[in-house]
C-alpha cells in the first residue's frame, strides 16, 4: 500500500462517534416509573398491575416509538372527491397512524372504563394513556372523543343502544365505510364555530326537524363547523339551533341508506403541532342527525363529553412532562461537558429535579382525578372532581410548554432536531391548553363552579385539608384561598391568581401525603412560598434534589 493509499485511508475515518447517549428505546416506560407505580397502588387499581407493565414494556419498543416518528413526518392528506368526481372526503393517514390508533383501542383506551367498569378501571385506562401518548400524542385526540362520548351518549338510550356496543369494541375499523358494516366505530366532536368558539352559544348551525321532533328524532343540519379534528370518525356530537335553544346531535358520516351524509370537509388545518391528527373545516348540507338529550340543553347534554375530554388534557399533558424529564435525564446520564456527566453537575441537577418536580406533581394529581372519576357515586369525589377537572387542566396544561422547552434545552442543539422527540413534544405542549377550554375558560369555570356549587370547593378545601400541617407554606396556602376566592368572585381579573394557588396547593397537599419528603418538601418550598416560581431550575436543596433525579429515573 502507498503512503498515498495509507493516508487515504486515515482520511475516510474521520472520527469516532462518541459523548453521544444512546437512543432511549426497547425501556419499559412503566417499569422505570416509580411515582406512577406507586399512584397506580394507591390510586385503587394494583389488579392492572401486571397488564399495565407490560403495556409499559410495548410502549417502550422501539418499533412503538417509531410510529411516532412516521405518523407525524407523513401528514394526513385530503382527498374531498375520487377521481370521477364524486365526493368522498377522504382523510388518508399513514399507516402508523393506523397502528397507534389500533394498539391503543386494542388495550381499551378509548373505553376500558366503560366497558368493564369496576374499581380502579379509570384509574388503569388513565395509566396505559398516560404511557401511551408519551410515544405519540395526536393520535389520542380520536381516543379520548371516543372515550368522552359515551357519558354524553347515555343521555339518549335508544341511540346509545346501537352506537355503545360497537364503541365499546376494542378495536379498530379505519375503513371508509357506514357503520352499519362495522363492528368498532370512533366518535368525534364538532361544537366550534368561525365566530363562536368558547362561547358556543353564539354558534348558527341550525337544526330542522324531518319528521317528529325532540330527543331521539332525526334532524337536518345546516350550517358549518370550522374545528372538526379526526374527521374520519364514523359519528360526532354536535351542537345545533333549534327554535328551544342549542341541541346536542349525534351525527354519523353515511346516511342509513349507504349514501354519504353532507358532512363535507373544506380543508385541513395546517397545524403546528399534533400533526398525525388531521383537524378539518366542514360544511353541514343538510347532515341527517338524531338529537342526543333534550331539546335546547345540547350544552348540558355536550359538557360530559368535554368534562372527559378536559380530564384526558391533564393525562396527556402529564405524559408530555414525564417524556420531556425522561429524555432530559437519560440525555444527561450519558452526556459529558467540561470533564463531568452532566447528571453529575450540580446545576444540571437543580434542572433536572425541578422538571422532575412538576412531572410528578402533575401525574399525581391526575392519578388522584382518575381515582375521582371511579367514585362518581360518592357526593364528596362528584363535588371534589367538578372542581379539580378545571383547576387541573388549567394548570397542568400551562406548565407543559414551559417544560418541554427547558427540558429541550438540557439536550441542547440535537434536542431541536426533528428525529428526536423533543420538537414533537414542544410542537404538542399549547395545544391541550387552548382546546377543551382555554386557560381564561378553565379559571371562569372555576368561579361557576363555586357559584353554582358550593359544595365542590368545600370539597376542594376538604382534600387539601387532608395535608394540613406537613407544610408552613401549605398552610399558608391553604388559608389564603378563601380571600383569594372572594377577590376573584368580585373582579374576574385576578381568577388565574385563585386559580394557580389552587392547583399549587392541591399538588402540595398530595405530595405531602403520598411521596418521600424530598419530593414533597422541594415543591412546597419552591410553589407555594411567597415569591412566584419563575422558570425551572431554583431548587434550594441540593440532596433533595439529586433524590427527587434517582426517583425520577432509576439507574
Ligand atoms: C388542534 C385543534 C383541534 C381542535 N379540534 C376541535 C374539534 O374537534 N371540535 C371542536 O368543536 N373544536 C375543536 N377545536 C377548537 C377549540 O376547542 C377552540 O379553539 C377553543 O374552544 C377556543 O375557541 P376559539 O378558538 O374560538 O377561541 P375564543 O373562544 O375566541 O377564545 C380566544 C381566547 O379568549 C379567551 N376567552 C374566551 N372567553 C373569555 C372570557 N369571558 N374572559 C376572558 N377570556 C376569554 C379564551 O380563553 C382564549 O384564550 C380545536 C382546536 C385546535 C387548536
Amino acid at each position: 500500500m502507498t503512503s498515498w493509499q495509507q493516508a487515504e485511508r486515515f482520511l475516510a475515518r474521520t472520527h469516532e462517534v462518541q459523548n453521544q447517549p444512546p437512543a432511549l428505546e426497547n425501556y419499559n416506560l412503566f417499569a422505570q416509573d416509580t411515582a406512577l407505580q406507586e399512584a397506580l397502588k394507591r390510586e385503587g387499581a394494583s389488579w392492572a398491575r401486571d397488564s399495565v407493565a407490560a403495556f409499559g414494556e410495548l410502549a417502550g419498543q422501539a418499533q412503538t416509538i417509531r410510529l411516532g416518528f412516521l405518523a407525524n413526518a407523513y401528514r394526513p392528506q385530503f382527498e374531498p372527491q375520487d377521481r370521477f368526481g364524486h365526493r368522498t372526503d377522504l382523510v388518508e393517514y399513514h399507516d402508523a397512524y393506523h397502528q397507534l390508533m389500533a394498539l391503543a383501542t386494542k388495550h381499551g383506551l378509548h373505553a376500558s372504563p366503560w366497558a368493564e367498569p369496576g374499581a380502579g378501571a379509570h384509574v388503569a385506562r388513565a395509566c396505559r394513556y398516560y404511557l401511551h401518548t408519551q410515544v405519540e400524542a395526536a393520535h389520542g385526540c380520536p381516543i379520548t372523543m371516543t372515550f368522552a362520548a359515551v357519558p354524553a351518549l347515555q343521555h339518549q338510550p335508544d341511540l346509545a343502544a346501537y352506537w355503545l356496543p360497537k364503541i365499546l369494541k376494542n378495536s379498530y375499523d379505519p375503513r371508509n365505510v357506514p357503520d352499519g358494516e362495522k363492528q368498532a366505530v370512533t366518535i368525534g366532536m364538532a361544537m366550534t364555530e368561525k365566530q363562536g368558539g368558547s362561547d358556543v352559544r353564539a354558534n348558527t348551525t341550525y337544526a330542522y326537524p324531518v319528521g317528529k321532533e325532540g330527543p331521539g328524532q332525526a334532524y337536518e343540519l345546516v350550517g358549518h363547523k370550522w374545528f372538526v379534528s379526526a374527521p374520519m370518525c364514523d359519528a360526532f356530537l354536535v351542537l345545533a339551533q333549534t327554535e328551544a335553544g342549542l341541541s346536542c346531535f349525534l351525527l354519523p358520516r353515511w346516511r342509513p341508506d349507504g349514501s354519504k351524509n353532507p358532512l363535507q370537509i373544506q380543508r385541513l388545518k395546517d397545524k403546528m403541532g399534533n400533526v398525525a391528527n388531521a383537524s378539518s373545516e366542514a360544511e353541514l348540507r343538510g347532515a341527517l342527525a338524531w338529537m342526543v338529550g333534550d331539546e335546547g340543553r345540547g350544552v348540558r347534554t355536550i359538557i360530559e363529553m368535554v368534562a372527559m375530554t378536559r380530564y384526558d388534557c391533564m393525562i396527556g399533558s402529564s405524559a408530555g412532562m414525564r417524556q420531556a424529564t425522561v429524555q432530559a435525564v437519560h440525555h444527561c446520564h450519558h452526556r459529558a461537558a467540561f470533564g463531568a456527566q452532566l447528571i453529575d453537575q450540580p446545576l444540571m441537577q437543580n434542572v433536572l429535579a425541578d422538571l422532575a418536580l412538576e412531572s410528578e406533581a402533575a401525574m399525581t394529581l391526575t392519578m388522584r382525578m382518575a381515582r375521582a372519576m371511579d367514585h362518581q357515586h360518592d357526593e364528596h369525589e362528584r363535588a371534589f372532581a367538578r372542581i379539580a377537572v378545571a383547576v387541573g387542566k388549567y394548570w397542568i396544561c400551562k406548565r407543559t410548554p414551559e417544560h418541554s422547552y427547558e427540558a429541550m434545552e438540557v439536550i441542547g442543539g440535537s434536542g431541536v432536531m426533528e428525529n428526536c422527540i423533543m420538537p414533537r413534544l414542544y410542537r404538542e405542549a399549547p395545544i391541550n391548553a387552548i382546546w377543551e377550554g382555554s386557560g381564561n375558560v378553565q379559571c371562569l369555570d372555576v368561579l361557576r363552579a363555586v357559584a353554582k356549587q358550593p359544595d365542590s370547593f368545600a370539597a376542594f378545601l376538604k382534600e387539601l385539608n387532608r395535608a394540613k400541617g406537613s407544610h408552613a407554606n401549605l398552610d399558608a396556602a391553604i388559608a389564603a384561598l378563601p380571600e383569594r376566592l372572594k377577590t376573584a368572585q368580585q373582579q374576574p381579573f385576578y381568577a388565574r391568581q385563585l386559580v394557580e394557588l389552587m392547583a399549587r396547593a392541591l399538588q402540595g397537599a398530595l405530595l405531602q401525603q403520598h411521596a418521600p419528603n424530598a419530593v414533597a418538601d422541594a415543591f412546597c418550598s419552591s410553589r407555594l412560598g411567597v415569591t412566584e416560581h419563575m422558570g425551572y431550575g431554583r431548587l434550594t436543596d441540593p440532596t433533595a434534589a439529586r433524590q427527587i433525579l434517582s426517583r425520577a429515573w432509576p439507574a
